[in-house]
């Protein structure tokens, strides 16, 4: 069952350090993405990092009033034991509302009915079905979750109440739910699109599987990435709204600006759930650390800050600026969604589609699958993806600083996620192209001329 990974399909991270053990010409090719030790230690540091941060962005914010010169001063003013008493730790009621939710999400994915998808061929040849019900369960979790409140079943403000916990105990049990995911793509991996580097902390980090399954039809990354991560995003982004009314007796408009342009962002990828299937997280990276973690601590975590932040600083903006912000947010949501919908539709089209109104710019590039079949896929270049390679990025970047703006400029915490956000998505264009280079060859030096610049056309 077991497959090494080739080059078109793995990570970059880990591309070098196959090539070294192949042979001198490869590693030579491949040295310029990373030398192993900065592979190896940003994956350590990382790892060990990022559950820590956690933590510190949700003390920040909730016990130091934003302010990470305030935290610095606790910690000094307490000491290490002192300030780590303070740290939040996993509890029985956390967990229980982690597992309601879980459960919820995984009874929906399974039971609620959808259109069959296709995802695109994978490295190995195979071809994912997906059951796209991503609208259906996003309109039932937020009915519902409003429905508890307003029906008094449940109060909302409970969780933000215990967020804390509620971090602490995602980050060992999603430590654990990778650990397993791990022990599966070893023993019982679900597709030949699976392998291992032959290093146990890359495998751990990049994962084993591309497509782990459990049964036939229960996707493990549709569950992390879309039902559990994105869908948190949603409900931990109304929770914070009924917090400040339940503590304020009102919402203020920055908060109504920056939640209703998160829920439209969400909104936006339920909607387009069956093209996320297409996109580098679903078809081309595994299900490790980086991703599985990422979906069910970071993006709960850290994607939802700015609202986090909103609930103790409810600054009024006023009419005018709120409909600026609200009006330049949504059209930066708009722009991003229709760079996907472009190439997807071309895609399912098979380029018989137009762009901007006019034939579709194309070209034709073939490669070769780990089976040595050779296929062959459509490269836009014209609309969105003759302006830059990545120009959707760009949008992307922008309507998260637009739904972190309304906090204004008093702390910089507010915008770690937007900062957090540029950094991701300039090396994962970094590392699609890449990935695509080493995928179509020829092909995609072709497109690199005719299309020059990798994010923002004219500068990068
Ligand atoms: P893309 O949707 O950009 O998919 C990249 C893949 O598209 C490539 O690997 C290649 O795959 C194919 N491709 C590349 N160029 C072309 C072209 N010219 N014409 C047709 N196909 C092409 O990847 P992402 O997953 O990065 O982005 C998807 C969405 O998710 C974006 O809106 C992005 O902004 C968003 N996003 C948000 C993040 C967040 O944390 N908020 C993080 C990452 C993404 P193939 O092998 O099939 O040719």
């Amino acid at each position: 069952m077991h497959t090494r990974w080739r080059e078109a399909e793995i990570p970059v991270f880990s591309v070098q350090v196959e090539g070294r053990k192949r042979g001198r010409k490869k590693m030579t090719e491949l040295q310029i993405v990373h030398s192993p030790i900065v592979t190896y230690s940003s994956v350590i540091a990382l790892l060990l990092l990022c559950p820590p941060f956690v933590i510190f962005v949700w003390y920040t914010m909730v016990l130091a009033d934003g302010s990470v010169l305030l935290t610095i001063d606790h910690f000094k003013e307490y000491g290490y034991q002192g300030f780590m008493n303070k740290l939040p730790q996993p509890s029985l009621i956390a967990f229980k509302i982690i597992a309601c939710f879980a459960v919820f999400e995984a009874a929906l994915q399974l039971a609620l009915p959808g259109k069959t998808v296709q995802g695109p061929v994978s490295p190995a040849g195979n071809i994912p079905i997906y059951k796209a019900n991503g609208m259906a369960a996003y309109l039932v979790t937020i009915i519902t979750y409003i429905s508890l409140w307003w029906f008094g079943v449940f109060n909302p403000a409970i969780v933000y109440d215990h967020l804390g916990s509620i971090f602490s105990s995602l980050l060992v049990g999603s430590f654990f739910f990778c650990i397993l995911l791990h022990i599966k793509g070893h023993m019982a991996p679900s597709s030949t699109d699976s392998g291992s580097s032959g290093n146990l902390i890359l495998d751990f980090y990049w994962g084993m599987e591309l497509y782990p399954r459990i049964g036939k039809s229960f996707d493990i990354k549709v569950f992390t990435n879309c039902r559990f991560g994105m869908m948190s995003w949603a409900v931990l982004a109304v929770s914070y709204c009924i917090k400040q009314f339940e503590q304020n007796g009102r919402v203020a408009d920055s908060m109504l600006v920056s939640t209703i342009l998160m829920l439209v962002y969400i909104s936006k990828f339920f909607l387009w759930e069956s093209g996320y299937f297409c996109t580098m997280d679903i078809a081309h990276d595994r299900a490790g650390f980086y991703l599985c973690w990422g979906c069910l601590v970071w993006v709960p975590s850290i994607y939802t800050s700015p609202g986090m932040y909103l609930v103790n600083h409810p600054v009024n903006l006023g009419i005018l600026t709120s409909l600026s912000v609200l009006a330049a947010g949504l059209l930066c949501i708009y722009i991003n969604y229709d760079c996907d919908r472009q190439r997807q539709q071309f895609r399912q089209t098979n380029g018989k589609c137009l762009v901007w109104g006019r034939p579709p710019s194309k070209i034709t590039a073939s490669y070769r699958t780990t089976k040595g079949e050779v296929k062959s896929s459509l490269l836009l270049t014209s609309g969105w993806w003759g302006l830059s390679r990545h120009f959707h990025y760009a949008p992307e970047i922008l309507a998260a600083f637009f739904w972190s703006v309304p906090a204004l400029f008093d702390n910089f915490i507010p915008y770690f996620y937007v900062v957090f956000l540029t950094i991701l998505l300039f090396d994962r264009a970094k590392r699609d192209d890449d990935r695509c280079a080493s995928k179509y060859g020829k092909y995609w030096k072709l497109y690199c001329n005719k299309v020059p610049y990798r994010v923002i056309p004219g500068i990068y």
